[in-house]
């Protein structure tokens, strides 16, 4: 049974949702209880959340960066001091571990640590070269987008929500969420705790509600959208953003492939497998799904990682004692059921797992492991978005390569083996970002480097300088001394231009400098 939540947290939730003409009810995958009722927003109250947030980000984009920064460091602190509460409503409305609960509350205490020390150097003005030398300065401002509209999964409720969240604060914008329908909870209890920390009031705002009305609604009204979600809705989002003329950020799917060579640290690449495939229950986006292992380490590593997988403890208590949660809901069960009993129909192998376990909860899937999957199978190419891996053995790391190429996504990639072998083939391979003896955590929790995804896995990019700049419009202020940049008083075109020639000539020697 959920841990009690008290009913000052309850009227928290509801106050933070914009209002809307109905209410919601919404209930925990874990046992069917209602978790709380909800205001239900249409297309209309996304208007009236837009109008409010750009009231509050009127004044919020005066404000200094020392003065957000001090904010976005108090809401740090509340998240990690609160942390029992949010990994309580993490698991509840989601099924998920503890464990992988608290990598959310881990990322969003980095990600708010990260961006209140790095705004002001990401976003200060940029001098740059300018026209003429001398005559001419030229300077890179960073202006707020306005208001961001972000539309966010079920999978990280907590982290994505908030970690997008903060680098547009952290650049003076203000913000409408649409969280998925099934896990509003965690954002709204960490919104609390932001406004708790001193967000002005209405600066970021929350409508909960159907999909399509309400992501089209925040399309026609923000300045720049964040989308985080499937790469089939992200299609959809890019489409009507495009209508707009205005930005967006994409990070949807992915079919990851981890490469273990024959040199790989066999031990460590076990764990980093087992981690990199079935934490969240594989409902992560940088999850692994394919597994290309040399054939001169397959006979040892395959059965080790049989032997490893099958010890996992499926659970979904509110403590750290199970490694591996439930899925979210009915859909995703039924999904992960199908690719593996259409592989196990056309002729896979199992090797683990393969079983609902309807006794441990009702949408508890087994960490499973496959081999033997062709091409005809839903899962050899199709994202699972669950606990389900399938195993490859290749006989050299150019096939390796080839085959986790081979593939319309492009998010993450993991490769295990020594340093120098396995960097060259890491830059091989067509992906965001690649983890060299690590499954993912190595480039998702180094937030200072840039993360999303190449092929059909995203436009844009999260984290670093990338994942701050992207919520401002980058304006030029060229500043004249002296002279104009045009031919001086009484100097006809013809002599300017050919002193502009003999100076463009000339310009050609002298040292590129920023
Ligand atoms: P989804 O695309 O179905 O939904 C994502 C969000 O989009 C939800 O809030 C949903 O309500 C909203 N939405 C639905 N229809 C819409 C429309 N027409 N216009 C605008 N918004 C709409 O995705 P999902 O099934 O909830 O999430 C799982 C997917 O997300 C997986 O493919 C996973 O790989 C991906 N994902 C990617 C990342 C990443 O960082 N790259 C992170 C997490 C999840």
């Amino acid at each position: 049974m959920h841990p009690p939540i008290s009913s000052e947290q309850q009227s928290a939730w509801t106050s933070l949702v914009f209002p809307g003409a109905g209410t919601q009810e919404h209930f925990s995958p874990l046992d069917g209880s209602l978790i709380a009722a909800l205001p239900k927003s249409e297309a209309l109250d996304v208007d009236g959340a837009f109008e409010k947030a750009r009231r509050a980000a009127q004044s919020w984009k005066s404000e200094s960066f020392a003065h957000r920064k001090r904010v976005m460091m108090r809401f740090h602190d509340l998240v990690l001091e609160h942390q029992g509460t949010l990994l309580d409503v993490v698991q509840w409305e989601t099924g998920k571990s503890r464990a992988s609960a608290f990598d959310e509350v881990a990322d969003v205490a980095l990600t708010a640590r990260y961006y209140a020390n790095s705004a002001e150097t990401h976003l200060r003005p940029e001098k740059r070269q300018g026209a003429l030398p001398f005559v001419t300065q030229t300077r890179v401002h960073f202006q707020p987008k306005g208001v961001v509209g972000m539309i966010t999964p079920w999978n990280y409720p907590l982290t994505l929500p908030l970690s997008d969240a903060v680098p547009a604060l952290m650049a003076g914008n203000g913000i409408v969420l649409k969280p998925d329908a099934q896990t509003p909870f965690s954002a709204l209890s960490a919104l609390h705790l932001l406004y708790q920390a001193g967000l002005p009031e209405g600066l970021f705002q929350v409508v909960i509600g159907d999909g399509p009305e309400l992501g089209t609604a925040i399309i026609n009204n923000a300045n720049f959208v964040m989308f985080t979600g499937s790469t089939a809705t992200g299609k959809i989002v890019a489409e009507q953003a495009a209508r707009r003329l205005i930005g967006f950020s994409a990070e949807l799917g992915g079919k990851n492939p981890m490469i273990v060579l024959d040199d790989a640290p066999l031990e460590r690449a076990l764990e980093g497998a087992i981690t990199a495939s079935f934490s969240n229950a594989g409902q992560l986006c940088m999850s692994i799904e394919r597994l290309y292992v040399h054939e001169g380490i397959y006979d040892r590593f395959v059965p080790r990682l049989i032997e490893e997988v099958r010890k996992l403890r499926l659970g979904t208590a509110f403590d750290f004692s199970y490694e591996v949660g439930a899925l979210i809901s009915a859909e995703q069960l039924e999904k992960v059921q199908a690719h593996v009993s259409d592989a196990l129909e056309r002729g896979a192998t199992l090797l683990a797992g393969g079983s609902h376990r309807p006794d441990i909860a009702p949408y508890a899937f087994e960490p499973t492991l496959l081999t033997g999957v062709t091409e005809d199978m839903m899962l050899c190419r199709g994202e699972t978005f669950g606990p389900v891996v399938a195993i490859y053995r290749v006989s050299s790391d150019e096939e390796a390569i080839a085959m986790a190429n081979d593939t319309r996504y492009g998010l993450n990639a993991s490769v295990w083996g020594s340093k120098t072998r396995a960097e060259s083939v890491a830059v091989q391979i067509q992906a965001g970002s690649v983890n060299v003896n690590e499954g993912f955590t190595a480039s998702w929790a180094s937030t200072d480097a840039p993360m999303g995804g190449f092929k059909e896995s995203g436009v844009g990019r999260r984290h670093g300088r990338e994942g701050i700049q992207k919520y401002t419009d980058v304006q030029t202020i060229a500043t004249q001394s002296g002279m104009n940049v045009a031919a001086p008083t009484g100097m006809s075109a013809e002599a300017f231009t050919r002193a502009m020639t003999t100076g463009l000539r000339l310009m050609k020697y002298l040292p590129f400098r920023k």
